[in-house]
């Protein structure tokens, strides 16, 4: 089957000309959605949308107490995205799907498998719609978001025939287990020259916002001694963050965002902020981490006589793989390495409610969010050998 090229097919399902964009929601998604339930039927699945907007296609198993094995990724993309991030796991879910048939291999649960309407977060800047509807962890109050054109959520998905009252029924309490296969989005396994990877915990998230305050003044009158330069303040921090990342194995640690105000050329800062991101497998590592580098600003600051706040943005926990899973897709990929993800995924809201595991497929450079995004057709034939063969395992010891 070429996956690659019905990847590339998809992409050119777009609300943006001339670039892959695929808001929540929007026109393109349910283009999407036809496209990809054609192939659902193909691969002998029958399909539905559910109460949030997900696409399912699903194939009976032979024992109806047994439970549901759910399947899949998103379809929603980020602007001006890759091909890949999402429909891949989708359409290998799908191939892998085709394939338990070609062989006749009769389950004794049900596959549903998800194309998930959104989990980048792009119109309503909420990630995980369709999963946490899924995990039946989805907050009501959400409807009230509205997108850039004020359309409220409510009514985004009624007209894309949602049923916000009922969305309940998306949740899924029959699920025995989440696989999801994704790319990496990281150059971990090309470097290794490993196709796949199969995925042990995501990681935990501290995001903060670190203020330094000093005092503005002129750039060409007010000494050096006599300087109380935010931005310098804010220098010293930024690269305190790099050497704890580079300090801790498996931390990552990133300013992403600085600014520094009056922000004239010939004015001293007297304000300057930074982003911080500090991500780790290992909650206590992480948390250890972001308290050092709060005591180390508040350091800085105390050195430099400016003042610091620190203000706390997210303490999301990291979320483990179910051992049987992971165990299942590690025998089933033989000596593909195990690897922390360290982007989140829609198997961090459906480990709610279910046991979840992931397997990570090889993206050149490590690119991803981009239009240069790319992926081998042998790399996506191998993750559907090893998803079909996890997917017999968990079947013949349940
Ligand atoms: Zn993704």
């Amino acid at each position: 089957m070429d996956l690659i090229g019905r990847c590339r097919e998809l992409a050119a399902i777009s609300e943006e000309p001339g670039a892959l964009t695929r808001p929540y929601a929007s026109p393109a998604m349910a283009r999407a959605n036809e496209l990809v339930a054609g192939w659902m039927e193909q691969a002998g699945m029958t399909t539905r949308t559910d109460a949030a907007g997900n696409l399912v296609g699903r194939i009976a198993g032979a024992d109806l107490e047994a439970g549901t094995l759910l399947l899949g990724s998103h379809l929603d993309t980020v602007r001006d995205a890759g091909a890949f991030d999402g429909p891949l796991g989708v359409l290998v879910a799908v191939a892998a799907v085709a394939e338990l048939r070609a062989r006749d291999v009769t389950l004794p649960f049900a596959v549903d498998v998800y194309g998930f309407a959104d989990e980048e977060g792009l119109r309503y800047g909420a990630a995980y719609l369709g999963s946490r509807a899924v995990a039946g962890t989805f907050d009501p109050e959400l409807f009230a978001l509205a997108d850039a054109d004020g359309v409220h959520l409510r009514d985004a998905l009624t007209a894309f025939g949602g049923d916000p009252v009922g969305i309940e029924s998306a949740a899924r309490r029959d699920a025995i287990a989440y696989l999801e296969v994704h790319i990496e989005q990281g150059p971990v396994l090309e470097r290794a020259g490993a196709p796949l990877g199969v995925v042990t915990a995501i990681d935990g998230q501290t995001r903060a916002r670190v203020v330094f305050t000093g005092e503005a003044g002129h750039a060409g009158t007010v000494p050096m001694g006599a300087r109380r330069d935010a931005a310098c303040a804010l220098a010293e921090f930024v690269l305190a963050v790099e050497e704890a990342g580079r300090a801790e194995p498996g931390l990552v640690a990133t300013v992403g965002r600085l600014t520094a105000s009056p922000g004239a050329p010939n004015a001293i800062p007297g304000e300057a902020t930074a982003s911080l991101d500090v991500r780790h497998p290992d909650d206590a590592v992480r948390t250890a981490a972001a308290a050092a580098l709060l005591a180390r600003a508040t350091a800085i600051g105390a050195a430099r006589d400016v003042a610091v706040l620190w203000e706390p943005r997210m303490d999301a926990p990291a979320v483990a793989m179910d051992p049987r899973v992971v165990a299942a897709l590690a025998e089933a990929a033989g000596s593909a390495p195990l690897l922390a993800s360290g982007a989140g995924h829609d198997a961090v809201a459906l480990a709610a409610a279910m046991p979840v595991g992931m397997l990570f497929v090889r993206c050149a450079g490590g690119v991803s969010h981009a239009p240069e995004e790319s992926v081998e057709e042998a790399d996506a034939a191998a993750a559907v050998e090893v998803l079909v063969r996890a997917i017999c395992a968990l079947a013949a010891a349940p």
